[in-house]
């Protein structure tokens, strides 16, 4: 005999009194820990060392696909919920940078404090400035982010990388892919720039090498491709891959939008499965 359930049915009381628990499980879990992690990644951290403060990196790995994944600002949570779905779906690797939540990273040697935006100590000038900029450049400070730097590039396995996707997240109407056009605030470091009609410019690709380029514009999503001898040395980790000829492509949304990041990570994928196999 099928069992049938009505409302008053004590079983589906029950049921549903723990639908209910498990719901709110959820989101008091989802307050305190990840809820998006794939449920069959392989985690491991590395532990830096900056003066007498610790900087973590996480590499969430899923079997099915080499490509790699980096996001390095700490306060872009979209870009780490859009690489984590997609790894879940496709198999990969999303490399995270862990510290504060914020943008920056703050250390301190001795009675000093310093702060440097992990996206601009990729070269010997970048970390230079971005410490200046933040707060003093010293010359223990310049050593102590070059170690940290030269780690990262070494545990994260990018100067061997196929291809190096980096995940960021950008503010409406502020840093864009119009940023690159003419009289735009990065002008110079463009050598082409293609904006889809219909398509927000706040979410884009920013690539190092033509053939991207033309891939994604042939995809009818927004794309700058940087000039690689004009580029500013900034020492983010394009001016790097730039300047090592790896292939680089960051994939650059709003905060928010996910779904729009999401299917831009899936159409990585899609060409690295036709072009690069
Ligand atoms: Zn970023």
């Amino acid at each position: 005999m099928q069992a049938t359930f009505t409302l008053e049915d004590p079983q589906l009381r029950f049921d549903e009194l723990m639908r209910k628990k498990a719901v709110l499980l959820c989101v008091l879990a989802s307050l305190f820990c990840r809820c998006d992690e794939p449920p069959d990644a392989q985690l491991t951290r590395f532990e830096y060392q900056l003066g007498s403060d610790t900087v973590v990196t996480v590499l969430h790995e899923v079997a099915g696909s080499d490509l790699l994944f980096f996001n390095m600002h700490d306060d872009e949570n979209t870009a780490v919920e859009a690489g984590l779905r997609v790894i879940a779906l496709r198999g990969g690797r999303l490399l995270e940078l862990q510290h504060s939540g914020d943008r920056l990273v703050h250390f301190g040697i001795a009675s000093a404090a310093y702060r440097f935006d992990p996206n601009r100590i990729f070269t010997p000038l970048g970390i230079e400035r971005t410490l200046e900029r933040y707060s003093q450049a010293d010359s223990a400070a310049i050593e102590a982010v070059q170690a940290f730097a030269d780690s990262l590039i070494l545990d994260g396995e990018l100067r061997g990388a196929r291809l190096i996707v980096t995940l960021h997240n950008n503010g409406e109407g502020e840093y864009s892919a119009e940023s690159y056009l003419p009289g735009g605030d990065y002008e110079v470091d463009a050598d082409a720039v293609h904006i889809q009609q219909g398509r927000d410019p706040d979410d884009f690709f920013f690539v190092t090498q033509d053939r991207f380029f033309q891939l994604f514009k042939a995809a009818g999503l927004n794309v700058v491709l940087q000039n690689n001898s004009t580029v500013t040395d900034d020492g983010s980790l394009s001016v790097w891959a730039g300047r090592e000829r790896i292939p680089y492509v960051n994939v650059e949304a709003q905060h928010g939008h996910l779904a729009e990041q999401v299917e831009m990570i899936m159409e990585v994928y899609r060409i690295a499965d036709n072009h690069f196999n």
